[in-house]
């Protein structure tokens, strides 16, 4: 069976056809500036040139009705026709506290999203918009939701609570939620494989580090802690995200600039991170990793920073689960950079770490990039957020149907 794997963003959409037996990718894309002036479409069978067109998009029904029309026309199309799409699968931001798993969409599922849309309100409408579009052209495929907090609903009370007045939980499900659980989740369980170990019986710490940043805790198979909270704001230092913050920080800085909440926090979002520590040099780990590498203090302050936070937050789920058996690196700057690897790795010597720098030195695929005598193992795995996606679809589609 062939799944569409969709990702709608508010003005983008990312998409792959796979075919979930073999776990091919058949196809894949991007439609951007939807709904603005310059919208375009990047098209690339597996095996064939990619294709880029710019095509008026003034909403998100006619990106996907391009995205179809992509894949199944005669020229450049993989498939013949809509019915060689077995099932779709959306990846949802927040699923609250009503979404611990993936799930078949319905309409009391679509309003359930709708009603976490409170907690992110700049993600679940971009996805309910997407749901809603293939809604429209295939009507009768059956669709999946699958969602970036489901994983770590399994923290504990201890971890996912504020020591905030309890009412606020109670009244507006005000708690620790993290994101990014799709990829975490994908490669703990790819992290237990290439180990050659029961994903049961291990403590791993994932480290996503991209231009969003999180570290999960994942005990025995199960999230315990994750460092992005109610929103994906908390945590590591990002690419324009502060991270944690003392949030006396916000009146403070308010009376001195005489800025409102609204502003301080697109600072916050937008302003912070590695671009607001470099003195706006870059959000881009890139230029910071050439600028470190020459000494310059723009990029070194934000390199050195952005490597501590991550090694404090390792010994901090080292703690947690009393131990751990294997640290994994992932995402753009996890899999790609690794020097940022070895400034993490070089503060791990209470967990015994020593990396095979030749390891380290490769890319692209799934590694162990720790010496044999390593006290700790670390790990490198791509993380594939869309084959996730389409495996849980699957799984449920045809659980559905059969
Ligand atoms: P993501 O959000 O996972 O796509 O990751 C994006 C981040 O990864 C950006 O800050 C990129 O600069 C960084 N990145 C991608 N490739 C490399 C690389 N070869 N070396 C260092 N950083 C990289």
């Amino acid at each position: 069976m062939n799944i569409l794997v969709i990702n709608c963003g508010s003005s983008s959409l990312k998409f792959q056809l796979i075919d979930a037996e073999t776990e091919r990718l058949i196809a894949k894309g991007l439609c951007e500036r939807i709904g603005i002036d310059g919208s375009q479409i990047v098209y690339q069978p597996t095996g064939g040139s990619k294709e880029k067109k710019e095509v008026p998009m003034p909403d998100h029904t006619k990106a996907i009705e391009l995205v179809l029309e992509a894949l199944t026309n005669d020229k450049t199309g993989v498939v013949k026709s809509l019915d060689d799409i077995g099932a779709v699968g959306h990846r949802i931001v927040h699923g609250g506290e009503q979404f611990a798993a993936s799930t078949i969409i319905t309409k009391e599922v679509i309003q359930a999203i709708e009603e976490c849309g409170e907690l992110a309100p700049l993600h679940n409408p971009a996805n309910l918009i997407g749901i809603d579009a293939c809604r429209k052209l295939m009507p009768n495929t059956p669709m999946a939701a699958v969602f970036d907090t489901a994983f770590h609903q399994t923290m504990p009370e201890e971890a996912y609570l504020y020591a905030l007045p309890y009412e606020y939980y109670e009244k507006y499900r005000v708690r620790r939620y993290g994101f990014h659980g799709t990829s975490h989740s994908y490669v703990s369980k790819r992290a237990a494989q290439v180990l050659g170990k029961a994903y049961e019986d291990l403590r791993i710490i994932v480290c996503h580090l991209g231009n969003g940043a999180s570290v999960s805790a994942v005990q025995n198979g199960r999230c315990i802690d994750t460092s992005m909270g109610l929103t994906p704001l908390e945590g590591l230092i990002m690419g324009t995200r502060s991270g944690d913050i003392d949030p006396a920080i916000i009146e403070f800085i308010a009376h001195k600039e005489n800025i409102g909440i609204d502003e301080i926090m697109d600072i916050l979002n937008k302003k912070s991170g590695v671009l607001g520590l470099s003195g706006n040099f870059s959000s881009d780990f890139r230029d910071l990793e050439d600028a470190y590498l020459e000494g310059r203090e723009e990029g070194v302050r934000a390199m050195k920073a952005f490597a501590y936070r991550v090694a404090k937050y390792i010994g901090a789920y080292t703690a947690a689960m009393n131990g751990v058996d294997a640290v994994c690196f992932t995402a753009g700057l996890g899999e790609n950079s690794p020097l940022i690897r070895n400034m993490i790795c070089e503060k791990l010597g209470f967990l015994g770490v020593t990396l095979d720098q030749e390891q380290n030195n490769r890319r692209g695929e799934d590694l162990v990039i720790s010496t044999a005598d390593s006290g700790t193992k670390v790990l490198v795995i791509p993380t594939n957020e869309e084959l996730a996606i389409a495996r849980e679809t699957y799984a449920l589609v045809g659980k559905n149907i059969g």
